[in-house]
């Protein structure tokens, strides 16, 4: 391995939702270490305290090129800089932008400057402990931003999370520029899902003026939305209690919750009856032809055909 000589180190920094109290041990040491920190001003704000007698690069939003190649340029003149990003750097961040403009330039992890990505709490989690469990079970993360990503893609996405039954987590869902992607969204979603499905809007999670909201996606474009909102879409099992949203993780499948005993035919520690090998029994005594098993579970035809092949190998 060659060592990077009077090369700079580049941190990655991933501040965790807001306040300083949910910034990781390492976030806080890498900043620290840092002789520059480069960031949005608002991030630069929410460690402001950290970043007193360091020198700051604030910049706006859509400078984020500019910020990224002015990082990686001072950590090769030998400085050592802290990229922020709010959240996690790898989520929706500066991470990914970063590692695209090194491999343009030829870097890799064993020459030039040194990198570390240092994790944060997402949004996506950070908002989802605000308002209960909503995320215990699948869920997935879209933005709604059309910036650089385009509309069908993005609009392709939702339909299909809604149609696998995820819980979804809308990023980036409104600015003063882009209004009309969340009813687009929200129209999408009601092709697929009940008029009463939680929704939890939460915004600035663990920053001054932080609030949270539970409507339904029904009456979604009736509340506020903006940039420092994350919106959280139910799927089909959650519920809200005493203010709280919860997607139960599936106990109730196996277990009498009330009575503490095990359902009938299920196991503890074992999977579900209806789990893969007690599923593929199932299958393969059963007298309904591929079609209509494919039609019974939602699934392609090829891929119960294909089961059914290799069971009959067995
Ligand atoms: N890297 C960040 C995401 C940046 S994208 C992360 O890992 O969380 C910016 C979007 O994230 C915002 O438009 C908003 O939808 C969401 N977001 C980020 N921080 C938030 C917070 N504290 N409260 C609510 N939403 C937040």
């Amino acid at each position: 391995m060659t060592e990077p000589v009077a090369q700079g180190k580049l941190l990655l920094v991933g501040l965790g939702p807001g306040g300083v109290e949910h910034m990781s041990v390492r976030a806080r040491s890498a900043i620290d270490e840092a002789d520059t920190i480069i960031g949005h001003a608002t991030y630069l704000r929410l460690v402001a305290d950290l970043i007193a007698d360091k020198q700051q690069v604030k910049s706006a939003m859509t400078e984020e090129l500019e910020r990224v190649t002015l990082a990686v340029e001072l950590a090769q003149a030998g400085r050592t800089v802290a990229l922020v990003s709010s959240g996690d750097s790898g989520v929706y961040g500066m991470a990914g932008l970063t590692f695209e403009i090194l491999f343009q330039t030829g870097w890799t992890p064993n020459s030039g400057i040194a990198v570390e990505t240092i994790p944060g709490a997402t949004a996506l989690t950070s908002c989802a402990a605000l308002v209960g469990a909503p995320l215990s079970h699948d869920f997935c993360a879209i933005s709604l931003s059309d910036l650089l990503t385009p509309w069908p893609v993005i609009a392709r996405r939702l339909h299909a999370a809604a149609a696998a039954d995820f819980v979804i987590a809308l990023y980036n869902p409104k600015s003063g520029r882009r209004a009309h992607q969340i009813l687009e969204a929200q129209r999408l979603l009601l092709a697929q899902r009940r008029p009463d499905t939680p929704v939890a809007l939460v915004h600035s999670a663990y920053r001054p003026g932080q609030r949270t909201e539970l409507c339904t996606l029904e009456l979604l474009h009736q509340h506020e939305i903006g940039m420092s909102t994350l919106v959280l879409i139910g799927n089909s099992q959650t519920l809200v209690q005493h203010g709280l949203m919860l997607t139960p993780r599936g106990y109730a499948n196996k277990y009498d919750l009330d009575q503490g005993t095990t359902i009938d035919g299920e196991q503890g520690g074992k999977p579900l009856s209806s789990g893969l090998d007690g599923w593929m029994q199932q299958i393969r005594t059963s007298d309904a032809s591929a079609a209509e098993l494919a039609r019974r579970y939602a699934l392609p035809e090829d891929y119960i055909a294909d089961v059914l092949a290799r069971l009959a190998l067995d």
